[in-house]
């Protein structure tokens, strides 16, 4: 008897490791074909280091397009009539700062300081062209305001000199809920200029920043043949005005005897900056913007799945959303912008609408674009250069949605943006919630938060804009992956689902 059950004892542990194999296996082939599960997936590739926040020019951006478009291949839709793939190419021009003829110097003790654009200095977006160069001299706040009793210039001889002061203001004099005036930019440089000031150096500290700095300088772009009106010089006057690093800073203040937290109480408790008295620095800034625009190549992604009635064929209902981000800066810590919410979310959704559509073709009578924007975060290009694309004859855009943000807030509605109300849209927009039982808030807005539709509503196209509201995260390095809570954007994207079913299906215009 014992030999027998000897015997099949490696048949039963044999019969218990296939078992285990084929549930596991089983649950992986759910788990891949399980449409929250492959949202997921999108989302984290999209958000993750890897891409580096996705910026517009950078590596980062092209890894996501190669993603997308491999997505909309394994879904099965097309290219768009008359292209060969799903890219589609545009460039953009580059206006700003010259990164070549941008420089600055600081020497002092313990000699001079190695100083690189991008890394530990930049210009201050409204920083005037122009050289300056000469001694530097702690201002404190770099305020005045005679209101508030406060004049950091008090005692100080500035002129020809170059002003080094904090960002912020003193939260002991100026109180109020939200920073005053005087804590802005471009008042701290009026008022250095005012008092004779060659120069601004402005410092950040870590009372009004605890993100990490981020040096990489203000840019503008265009689509060629944009109005663009260059920024006119101030005559007779160049002011440079730039941001240096708090690891830079500090060395002036160790040369003081002080640190920067030290001195900050010190001067929030009305010790004047006069007292503080910084020898033997100086400085040599050149500030110089670009003549001529830099060009530089961005692509959207775009894929088409045809309608099937004859004539509502020729109407285009576009899903769309952008993929770009705001990219990662030199620094230590967490450098990368994300983008988690702002707009993997919303890419992970057009791809994964491509997806749920493309073997449900006989349920759309109306033809569906689903594509996805490059160079929105620097002001909404990729959608404007895909309406600068001819459509085929007969062809007219019907509608378009917009997702920007939709996998935060679980608690608050998906709200829907309409900019032009449409009785049938509003229709459409009901019978969808009805169906689904979903939290939503649909509403008229004009301009106060833009994307992408905006583009579209330029065209006089009908929009709707699906977005879960903003958050604390926003344009933050911590618009993380981690923060997205899946359930509940699945079900947003189910609602989706039915909206675009019935724009697809239903009339929208008589
Ligand atoms: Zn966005």
């Amino acid at each position: 008897m014992k030999t027998a059950i000897k015997r099949i004892i490696p048949f039963i542990i044999a019969a218990a490791a296939a078992c285990m194999f084929f549930s596991v296996f089983f649950v992986y082939l759910l788990a891949i074909a399980y449409p929250p599960y492959t949202l997921y997936q999108h989302e984290q590739y999209l958000a993750s280091d890897n891409l580096d926040g996705r910026f517009v020019g950078t590596a980062g951006i092209f890894e996501a397009e190669e993603y997308i478009a491999g997505q909309f291949a394994r879904a099965g839709i097309d290219p768009l009539p008359g292209d060969d793939d799903f890219y589609q190419e545009f460039t953009l021009q580059r206006f700003g700062f010259d990164r070549g003829k941008t420089s600055c110097s600081i020497t002092g003790k313990p000699g001079s300081f190695t100083i690189s654009l991008g890394e530990n200095y930049r210009p201050l977006p409204f920083s005037d062209e122009g050289a300056a160069a000469g001694p530097l001299v702690f201002a404190g706040y770099g305020i005045t305001s005679k209101d508030d009793n406060w004049d950091d210039y008090n005692g100080i001889d500035i002129k020809g000199k170059i002003a080094v002061v904090f960002r912020g203001e003193p939260k002991t004099v100026f109180s109020g809920t939200r920073p005053s005036r005087h804590s802005f930019f471009q008042t701290k440089a009026k008022n250095a200029h005012s008092h004779g000031a060659a120069g601004l150096i402005i410092i950040t500290t870590p009372f009004n920043n605890d993100r990490g700095e981020d040096f990489r300088l203000d840019e503008r772009y265009f689509l060629p043949g944009a109005v663009v009106s260059p920024r006119k010089p101030v005559p007779n006057r160049s002011f440079p005005s730039i941001q240096i690093s708090t690891n830079l800073a500090d060395k002036f203040f160790s040369s003081m005897g002080t640190t920067i937290d030290k001195c900050i109480r010190e001067l929030d408790n009305k010790t004047p900056a006069s007292e503080f008295i910084l020898k033997d620095f100086s400085a040599d800034i050149q500030v110089s913007m670009l003549e001529q625009p830099e060009n530089m190549t961005a692509r959207n992604v775009a894929g088409f799945l045809p309608g099937n009635d004859p004539e509502l064929k020729n109407e285009w209902i576009v899903v769309g959303a952008h993929h770009d981000h705001l990219g990662s800066y030199d620094g230590t810590g967490d450098t990368i912008f994300n983008g988690a919410d702002d707009n993997a979310s919303g890419t992970a959704g057009v791809i994964e609408l491509a997806r749920y559509f493309a073997p449900r073709q006989n349920e759309l009578k109306r033809s569906m674009v689903f594509v996805t924007f490059s160079a929105e975060e620097v002001w909404l290009h990729g959608s404007a250069a895909f309406l600068e694309k001819e459509l085929p004859a007969g062809v007219k855009i019907a509608a378009m949605c917009n997702l920007d943000m939709i996998g935060r807030n679980p608690d608050g509605p998906l709200e829907i943006i309409r900019r032009t109300p449409l009785p049938h849209f509003t229709k459409i927009v009901n019978e969808a919630q009805a169906k689904t039982g979903q939290f939503i808030y649909y509403y008229s807005l004009d301009s106060d938060y833009f994307s992408d539709d905006m583009s579209f509503v330029k065209k006089k196209i009908p929009t709707l804009f699906f977005f879960s509201g903003t958050h604390e995260d926003y344009h933050t390095v911590d618009d993380e992956s981690d923060r997205i809570l899946y359930n509940v954007f699945y079900k947003r994207i189910e609602y989706i689902k039915e909206i675009i079913r019935l724009l697809a299906r239903e009339n929208l215009f008589d």
